[in-house]
């Protein structure tokens, strides 16, 4: 490992909002260090993106405020609905060449999804995402003033706290680089840069049930925190209504385009207990309600009248092959699954953090976009706009020079138990789950804080004894994260969007 490592700007996560910001900085002259842990959400995106359809960008700007009832940063929304469709074209049709799919005249298919007014949205068959991040990947590759490599984000490097100069602490705060964990050596090194990026994606991995890559664990967002950045709206979290349920494993998304065209929701004993075309919060609380009556792990969804399955939903019926599930013959069992967290690192317009030198983009950020929901296929535009975004901010302040000198890492050498860090995730991810979910109520969120409180300080302690692993330095920032989200729902009695809030029962 060599000791030391330098450069302009450090973007840490490769995804769709990291990759652009990556390559704008490096289109600006800047040396780009791109650090990456883990599979990125941006692969797995089934849907698509939102391009443009007619009335646009008006029409969007009304369809991302409805979704949103109205919670989200109207100039946020403005800026995407306007600037965004330019970028699609120059980004992701022009220099990265996505496939997407194109009709027999030979333009590019615009599909319809859940709660868009109009045919907007590009995708390439039902693995979108996948097509996105090769050519993103690729063009990374082809850049040279762009270092990538492998590592872990330990915790941000702040002037006045990470300085080996002890009169330094009176200096302002200014993000300075990284403490990167890399796992081929067990060791940490400081990575410094001018300004640094954070594009580490979402927190949906908390929950016991989640759609996303082992990647989504908010790592980001508790890093942040710690630095002393502002966050916002963690307590809202889209929960997808239906994922594949196996033993292990991730939760596959099963798209909701399979309810439109015919899939039906059915309990253990084979009734129908929900229309599968409500709207998608309602049809998850009501598949949550119905697990916790009958005591099940999962509920039933029936695709067997759908036509065309096979050529319609590929991706879904290969992933279902792979768990051995004939859709057409099997019911398949689906659980709901944390999918989208719309909360994160505060940001304004420019990607700026409230933290001098420190930008974010993406999924780890909340620029407002999506207020207390969020219309689908709407992340990646907004990855694809703030990344750029970030990237250019991030590049204006490395013109800056920083006097700095970071501490060394000091390591630990006690011997981790698997034990403990098994059974911390499961209770971090069962509380999360089940207190902090699709359905809180005020006696869940006081039983979720005694637990969350305790495990933290576990966790703290255990942590500052203990050599580390990815996943020791992913639980620490876990639980940080988790007790964000826990205060912030805490703080937040009105129930609306995905926020769900109901009372006691007396009788609880
Ligand atoms: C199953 C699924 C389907 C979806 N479908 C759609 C869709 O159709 N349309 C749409 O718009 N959106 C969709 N989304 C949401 C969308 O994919 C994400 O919001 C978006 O891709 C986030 O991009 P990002 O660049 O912010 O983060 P990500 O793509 O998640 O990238 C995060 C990056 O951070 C890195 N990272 C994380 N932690 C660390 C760490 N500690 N140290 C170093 N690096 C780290 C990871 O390695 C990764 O490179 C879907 C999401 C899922 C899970």
């Amino acid at each position: 490992m060599e000791a030391r490592l330098e450069g302009d700007v450090l973007v840490i996560g490769g995804g769709l909002a990291g990759g652009v910001a990556a390559l704008r900085a490096a289109e600006l002259g800047c040396r780009v260090l791109l650090c990456t842990s883990g599979e990125p959400a941006t692969a797995w995106a089934q849907g698509g993106v939102v391009f443009r359809g007619p009335g646009d960008p008006e029409s969007l700007v009304a369809d991302i405020l409805k979704a949103g009832c109205d919670l989200n940063n109207e100039a946020a929304v403005r800026l995407v609905a306007e600037r965004g469709p330019t970028l699609v074209r120059e980004w992701l049709l022009e220099r990265f060449g996505v496939p997407f799919d194109q009709g027999p005249d030979g333009a590019h298919e615009l599909v319809l999804e859940a709660a868009h007014s109009s045919h907007r949205i590009l995708h390439a068959k039902d693995s979108s995402g996948a097509a996105v991040q090769r050519a993103l990947d690729a063009r990374i590759a082809a850049e040279p003033r762009i270092r990538r490599f492998h590592g872990h984000l330990v915790d941000l490097l702040v002037t006045n706290r990470h300085d080996v100069r002890p009169a330094r602490a009176y200096a302002a705060s200014h993000v300075a680089g990284a403490y990167i964990f890399d796992p081929k050596s067990g060791g940490v090194r400081p990575v410094l840069a001018k300004s640094v990026v954070l594009a580490t994606g979402g927190y949906s991995r908390l929950y016991l049930h989640a759609t996303g890559p082992a990647s989504s664990r908010g790592d980001g967002i508790a890093a942040a925190h710690r630095a002393g950045a502002r966050t916002q709206h963690l307590e809202y979290v889209q929960f997808h209504p239906t994922a594949l349920f196996t033993k292990e494993g991730p939760r596959r998304l099963l798209t909701e385009a399979l309810r439109g065209a015919g899939a039906r929701l059915l309990d253990d004993s084979g009734k129908e207990f929900v229309d599968a075309l409500a709207p998608r919060d309602v049809v998850a609380r009501a598949i949550h309600e119905e697990m916790l009556r009958s005591g099940t792990s999962h509920v039933w969804l029936d695709l067997r009248s759908i036509p065309k399955l096979r050529s319609h939903f590929p991706w879904v019926c290969g992933k279902l092959a792979e768990h051995g599930f004939d859709p057409e013959r099997d019911l398949v069992p689906v659980v709901p699954a944390a999918h989208y967290t719309l909360g994160g690192v505060w940001t304004d317009l420019e990607a700026r953090t409230s933290l001098p030198g420190l930008f974010a983009a993406g999924e780890v950020a909340c620029t407002g976009l999506h207020g207390a929901n969020r219309l689908a296929s709407t992340s990646l535009l907004e990855a694809l706009v703030f990344g750029e975004r970030a990237g250019e901010s991030a590049s204006r302040a490395a013109l800056e020079e920083l006097d700095f000198e970071a501490l060394p890492w000091r390591p630990e050498t006690g011997r981790l138990d698997p034990a403990l860090l098994q059974q911390d995730w499961q209770i971090l991810r069962q509380t999360l789950w089940n207190y902090v979910g699709l359905v809180r109520s005020p006696r869940r969120l006081a039983r979720a804080e005694r637990l969350l409180v305790e495990l933290r300080s576990e966790i703290e302690s255990f942590y500052n004894r203990t050599a580390l692993s990815e996943e020791l330095v992913s639980l620490r920032h876990a639980v940080i994260v988790a007790n964000l989200v826990l205060y912030a729902a805490l703080r937040n009695p009105r129930s609306l969007g995905v926020h769900y809030l109901r009372p006691d029962e007396a009788s609880e």
